[in-house]
């Protein structure tokens, strides 16, 4: 593994701060999304807001409404969000989103067909107005998602054909919900309420055409071209790529990109995959890829001269922006590729910091970081623990436990700042995160990335 080395650079501290402050700013927008057009519709001399009945159904559906563009908004690809709240965070507050809007839909039904007047029969859709059919449809749309959501976990269908019914479903139901507020055309009388309609009908499309239009188009602007496929391990393979007619995308070490191969960047399959080179060398991108399905397959087969497509980077699972006095890696399997990212970076900038790799693998081949073993040794102030859950004579045996970790971690002292990154099997970050913790490290300078969030 060459890496090019260039003069030592250190990164800019406050990057603790910013996580630590930005899911507290995410949850004041959801609060605002909520109360503001409440709030602006008490406000209207109108007296929108009479009657108990109608207030509780309009609390809701205004509520849904602010909620539902705001979970859409989320897995839109906005950088700002995927890079301060990490895609972890993202996904976790997209799911919780969703419920609490789809709670509040199923509190706005309610309140329709339980107030005194027309009751149930609202819902015969045989004589029911379009406004019926379009909040009928937009319901059943939301109820679906709940349902395939529950599916994936359970039954883990093909991802593909469940990411599909998935976008549709939401895109139906954001479709639905916007025709159901113009013919209803109830709230829209309103001043304050049609802006805030409007601003979220902004927000909505804003976000369709970053995710569908212009993150494609700038993938299109950025191709890359494969440069080599070679096998790293006996289960994964490392794809080489190099910019074509522009400098490279720059990255933070341990950001992540989403894969397409294809003969354009608006085909809908993409994966995404740690760019494990080191960030120093934009041009030149690698990832390490575990065959565990038909797209990791796909690019073990891919060939030199090949152009693929990358939207990224995203995620803040980065050492950079961090000030911290050392700092511990912890790695299962094809986890390590963060890792790589960071080690090699460190190495290229020459960075003085103590590090401490612990590395877990089923046997000695699949430890990937052994191809840099020398070259980071030789650049970095660097100790590794490595364990085997099948190991040859002398190695260490077995998966991590709380005593790997803590006779090799060490105890922070008063003032001195350790950031720790965890990436692998899920139960490995669960448990690696609880020993960090226990270890004194603050939950600010503890990092997890897991590759099974969906
Ligand atoms: C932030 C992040 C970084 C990752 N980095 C790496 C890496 O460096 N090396 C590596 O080997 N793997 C990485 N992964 C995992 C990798 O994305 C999946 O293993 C890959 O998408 C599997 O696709 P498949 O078609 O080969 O297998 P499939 O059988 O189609 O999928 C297997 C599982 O992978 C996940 N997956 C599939 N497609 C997607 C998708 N489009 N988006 C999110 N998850 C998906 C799902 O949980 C699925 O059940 C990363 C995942 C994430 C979320």
């Amino acid at each position: 593994m060459d890496v090019v080395t260039r003069p030592g650079r250190r990164t800019p501290g406050g990057g603790a701060a910013r996580r630590r402050v930005a899911p507290l700013l995410w949850a004041l927008l959801v609060a605002a999304g909520v109360a503001v057009p409440v709030w602006a519709l008490w406000q209207a001399p109108e007296g929108a807001h009479r009657g108990a009945w109608r207030v509780v159904s309009l609390v809701a559906a205004l509520g849904a409404a602010s909620i539902l563009v705001l979970t859409f908004l989320l897995p839109s690809r906005f950088r700002p969000l995927t890079g301060y709240l990490g895609v972890e965070r993202l996904l976790r507050s997209h799911r919780t989103l969703a419920l609490a809007a789809v709670g509040l839909v199923v509190l706005h039904v309610l309140t329709v067909v339980l107030r005194p007047g027309p009751g149930l029969g609202l819902l015969d859709l045989r004589t029911a107005p379009p406004r019926v059919w379009a909040a009928s449809v937009a319901t059943l749309a939301l109820l679906a998602l709940v349902a395939l959501g529950v599916s994936r976990r359970r039954r883990r269908p093909r991802y593909e054909g469940w990411r599909l019914g998935h976008v549709v479903l939401a895109n139906v139901a954001l479709l639905a919900t916007t025709l159901h507020v113009l013919w209803l055309g109830d709230l829209t009388r309103f001043a304050v309420a049609r802006a805030w309609f409007v601003g979220l009908a902004t927000l909505t499309v804003g976000a369709l055409a970053l995710r569908w239009v212009w993150r494609p188009l700038r993938s299109l602007r950025h191709r890359y071209v494969v440069d080599e496929v070679r096998r790293a391990s006996p289960t994964a393979v490392t794809l080489v790529l190099h910019a074509t007619g522009h400098s490279g995308l720059e990255f933070r070490p341990g950001q992540f990109a989403w894969l397409k191969i294809g003969t354009s960047p608006f085909v809908f399959e993409e994966h995404p995959f740690t760019i494990a080179s080191a960030a120093t060398e934009p041009w030149r991108k690698e990832f390490t890829i575990r065959g565990v399905g038909d797209f990791s397959e796909l690019v073990a087969g891919l060939k030199p001269g090949r152009h693929v497509f990358l939207d990224g980077p995203h995620g803040e699972f980065t050492l950079d922006g961090l000030a911290f006095d050392r700092f511990v890696l912890i790695a299962g399997g094809v986890g390590i590729t963060p890792m790589l990212s960071m080690l090699r970076t460190l190495a290229a900038r020459h960075d003085p910091r103590l590090v401490l790799l612990f590395v877990a693998g089923r046997t000695a081949a699949d430890l990937l970081h052994r191809a840099d073993g020398e070259h980071l040794e030789a650049f970095l102030d660097l100790q590794v623990v490595e364990i085997l859950e099948e190991p040859d004579d002398g190695w260490e045996v077995g998966r991590f436990t709380r005593e790997t970790l803590e006779r090799s971690l060490p105890r922070t002292r008063r003032r001195e700042r350790v950031d720790v990154f965890v990436c692998g099997p899920g139960p490995m970050v669960a448990a690696a995160t609880r020993i960090a913790s226990d270890r004194g490290i603050p939950g600010a300078r503890i990092h997890t990335e897991l590759f099974d969030i969906v």
